[in-house]
């Protein structure tokens, strides 16, 4: 799905017709399902990168969102670790994270399409949170499939959703968590694919919505790119982020891939280490396989039993990746690592004292991948995607850091 009016600095092949990153991603779902992929991938065809619609999201992102978000120079952490480091702050973006991204473009496509509503899934509530604000801005009403553990685990999120609301079902069904929630949604989208338009909210699932997802986030690396050059008057030796199911990272790193002297690196979740179930490091550790519509890396056992993973970080607490992360692995092009829960939160830490401000725990494992890069390549300009604020994790950080801190 190539299109004409793309920027001549971002050659896209892929995906190809298939909806394939090489061997990975595709459309692996029950027949039900077809009619519903196929309409919404005439509908990106049709808008998508049409001058109205990029227009009118454009216009959303900047009065609404808060974009351009800022990139900072980080002069502490670059004297601590012995390099030159910028960040790109996706944490002041509206709701506090990239998220808000692509629910806004989704919700600007959903209306496009005719949808009446708007149907999201989500696991630590970030999507949710999201996909509610976004649906309230256009005028539309949000069902958000949460699992029956997150609703618990994730209280405050609920509420953030149900005062802009949202209508928030928690499954009982499956696992109780997030992979629940998106077979919950797939079949409630099954039930009226012409009415309902389904948000999906990282770059994974069945064709085409890891082409989308990229495609509605790639704002993340645009600005980014321009705002090094402006600033550092030159393009960093690195690009580094966050690795759950992908999206900021796609986003960050796709306006660099043409660009051969720019490294890219994505870190994943290394939670307590290399076992099966300690960790949510699908590239790092996993194996080929399909999960939910698509055929990626997945912690699996030797069965091809989809595993429960743990990752100190909710939002990266997920047993697949993107197709094209799988991809882009193996071509090369991008070097993928983890990060433990103790590492991570080292990372954060430094952070919050020496720069003031407090990550995401999630967007905390890039900063842990980003110091190690600079001790192995010192002087190095490296560019960190800071993919959301902290505070949403002030309960995790009250068990750990914190109590550290006190004794
Ligand atoms: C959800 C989330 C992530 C992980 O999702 P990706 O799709 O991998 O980007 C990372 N950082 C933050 C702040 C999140 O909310």
């Amino acid at each position: 799905m190539s299109s004409p009016r793309r920027a001549a600095a971002e050659p896209v092949t892929l995906p190809d017709g298939k909806g394939r990153f090489g061997a990975f991603g595709g459309r692996y779902v029950p027949e039900t399902l077809v009619p519903a992929l196929d309409r919404l991938q005439a509908g990106i065809e049709t808008h998508l990168h049409h001058p109205d619609f990029q227009a009118e999201f454009l216009h959303e992102l900047k009065t609404w969102v808060g974009r351009p978000t800022a990139l900072s120079h980080a002069p502490a952490l670059a004297k601590r670790w012995g390099a030159q480091v910028w960040l790109k702050r996706e944490d002041l973006a509206h709701t506090g994270a990239h998220k808000i991204n692509n629910a806004v473009g989704q919700t600007l496509l959903a209306k496009r399409l005719g949808a009446k509503r708007i149907i999201a899934e989500t696991g630590a509530g970030q999507h949710g949170v999201a996909s509610a604000a976004a649906a309230a801005r256009l005028g539309m009403p949000c069902t958000v499939y949460m699992g029956a553990v997150d609703v618990q685990r994730q209280a405050p999120n609920v509420d953030r959703m149900k005062l802009l609301g949202a209508t928030v079902v928690a499954v009982t069904g499956g696992d109780q968590t997030l992979r629940a929630a998106i077979d919950e949604a797939l079949r409630d989208w099954v039930s009226d694919p012409d009415g309902t338009y389904y948000s999906l909210g990282s770059a994974v699932g069945p064709h085409p919505y890891p082409y989308l997802v990229r495609e509605l986030q790639s704002v993340i690396g645009r600005e980014a790119r321009a705002q090094m050059l402006e600033a550092a008057g030159r393009l960093p030796d690195v690009a580094v982020a966050c690795v759950g199911g992908g999206s900021n990272a796609i986003g960050l790193f796709h306006p660099f891939l043409a660009d051969a002297g720019v490294q890219l690196l994505g870190v994943e979740a290394g939670g307590r280490g290399a076992g099966l179930g300690d960790n949510a490091a699908s590239l790092t550790y996993g194996t080929p396989g399909v999960l939910q519509g698509s055929y990626t890396l997945i912690l699996q056992d030797a069965f091809g039993q989809v595993r429960e993973t743990h990752s100190v970080s909710a939002g990266l607490d997920y047993s697949g990746v993107g197709p094209e992360h799988a991809y882009l692995m193996h071509s090369g092009r991008v070097s993928y690592e983890s990060a433990t829960d103790s590492e991570s939160l080292d990372a954060l830490a430094e952070c919050a004292k020496y720069e003031g401000i407090l990550p995401a725990i999630e967007s905390a494992h890039a900063f842990a991948g980003a110091r190690r890069f600079a001790e192995k390549n010192p002087g190095a300009h490296i560019l960190i995607g800071c993919s959301g604020r902290g505070d949403k994790d002030m309960p995790i950080l009250q068990n750990t850091l914190l109590k550290a801190l006190h004794r």
